[in-house]
């Protein structure tokens, strides 16, 4: 195919940072992800407009987007946003009307649908000028300070020229805190970020990278994160915080972090995305004391207790680890969510009850169960095909999810559509099973499927916004 390369050479006043949100009431104004990118450009003095929109908003029109857009074309803008799995519909419907308006600016996307897309970016995203792969704040800054149109920087690519894969560089230890520098001001409820990417190769996930560049696990700078742990202990009003970290009991700083909330005596919530393979004592330890003051909520994604399905997953989990912690925990009084996901290869019916028999005989006070969706990139995405996993775009099916143009595995040799209906009747009624057993209920639980389907989207949100683009 070939693409018609736009006038790059010309230098815009002023960046839009658009940012298309799935969000809950309780969030923040502006997403971690793009309140970063704000703070790096603010840094870097150069002048932008950043705009956000909640796409599970039913007030949310793509054409209020673009008029918003279009409002700036007279000014030599550019434009820049991130592309993730559940506003792609939105996304080219965007980029779609822009293309036919003739927007003058540089249309630069990045985002998970972008790193994870290895080749053939053009195809997917026809009206976009440049992409950005990998943690885009150095690179975004980089490329509109450039007196050149086209300056070679590893991770952007540039539409119709020979696409290298790269992922940006970034100097994670050098990044402005959006919280330190006022652009997340305090508030009672914040996503938090200590380090990003994972150390971890789950087939399923977006993490999961060949690109060590990206997958890595990279820590923020040591005095920023105790700067910031700080300023949550001096900012009160915050009272319930969600680390994004994908694995938060890993690294050098976790510990040194929890003994300031302990000394500081932190009163709010704190939910952290932990690996239960890795809890040690100390861990369980600082917990146990930081709950005297503090509510913690331990998060473990465990997914299948069964080692057939933990294998094709590349996530095998140490079962006898698993419940040694579990027993812990609860013996602490700790609280904690357990997540599982229906729709794995291999599995069936029988399996999915038995991983879910098996949280609730271990007493998880909260138990998720998500449906498996192939996310580009990933290798189960590209082994669709030899597992004969059936995707519901595959098939003329008449459920909620499929407006949300997100396909999710809905059979394979191992289960039947019907099995795996059950399945998501299954997942949904654990919200009843979570507020019996003193856990999390979602107290928007509606019709069937749809507390299912939508907490999916929340998780696949918080997910990709792990890896802030
Ligand atoms: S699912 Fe969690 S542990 Fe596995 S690769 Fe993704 S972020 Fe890492």
């Amino acid at each position: 195919m070939l693409f018609k390369l736009k006038e790059l050479t010309k230098k815009s006043n002023k960046l839009l940072l658009l940012s298309f949100d799935w969000t809950r009431p309780k969030d923040p104004p502006m997403s971690l992800g793009q309140a970063s990118l704000v703070a790096k450009l603010h840094q870097e003095n150069i002048p932008v407009i950043d705009k956000s929109w909640a796409v599970n908003s039913k007030q949310f029109r793509v054409e209020d987007a673009f008029r918003f857009v279009m409002a700036y074309a007279g000014e030599k803008v550019d434009l820049a946003m991130g592309a993730y799995v559940w506003h792609e519909p939105h996304t080219q419907a965007l980029l779609a009307a822009l293309k036919r308006e003739n927007f003058p600016g540089r249309i630069i996307l990045g985002g998970p649908q972008v790193t994870y897309t290895k080749q053939n970016l053009e195809s997917y995203y026809p009206q976009a000028d440049i992409f950005i792969r990998g943690y885009g704040e150095d690179a975004l800054a980089r490329l509109f300070l450039s007196t050149s149109g086209r300056p070679p920087i590893a991770g952007v690519h540039y539409a119709g020229e020979p696409d290298l894969g790269l992922s940006a560089n970034i100097a994670l230890d050098q990044l402005p805190s959006p919280y330190l520098t006022g652009i997340i001001k305090p508030q009672p409820f914040i996503r938090w970020e200590t380090q990003r990417g994972c150390p971890f190769q789950c087939a399923f996930c977006q993490h999961r990278e060949s690109d060590s560049n990206v997958m890595k696990r990279r820590q923020l700078g040591y005095a920023r994160v105790m700067e910031e742990t700080q300023w949550i202990l001096d900012n009160p009003i915050i009272q319930d915080i969600a680390v994004l970290d994908p694995v938060f009991n890993s690294g050098p700083h976790y510990m040194a972090i929890l003994r300031q909330l302990i000394a500081g005596g932190y009163s709010g919530k704190i939910a952290l995305q932990c690996r239960i393979e890795m809890v040690k004592d100390e861990f369980l330890e600082a917990i146990s004391i930081l709950n005297q003051t503090a509510k913690v909520v331990l998060e473990f994604g465990l997914q299948t207790i069964h080692s057939n399905e933990a294998k094709i997953i590349q996530r095998p989990n140490n079962m006898q680890k698993v419940k040694q912690v579990l027993l812990e925990t609860r013996a602490r009084n700790i609280a904690t969510e357990v997540s599982l996901i229906f729709g794995l290869p291999g599995q069936t019916l029988s399996s999915f009850k038995e991983s879910i028999a098996f949280c609730k005989d271990y007493g998880v006070p909260t138990i998720y169960a998500y449906p498996l969706m192939l996310l580009r990139g990933t290798p189960l995405h590209a082994a669709k095909e030899s597992l004969q996993l059936v995707e519901s775009s595959d098939i003329d099916l008449q459920i909620d999810r499929l407006q949300q143009g997100i396909p999710h595995v809905i059979s394979s040799p191992t289960f039947s559509y019907e099995d795996w209906c059950a399945m998501a009747e299954m997942a949904e009624t654990l919200d009843q099973y979570n507020a019996k057993a003193g856990g999390v209920r979602d107290k928007k639980a509606s019709p069937k499927m749809r507390a299912t389907l939508e907490s999916t989207f929340l998780w696949q949100a918080r997910e990709q916004q792990k890896n802030l683009q």
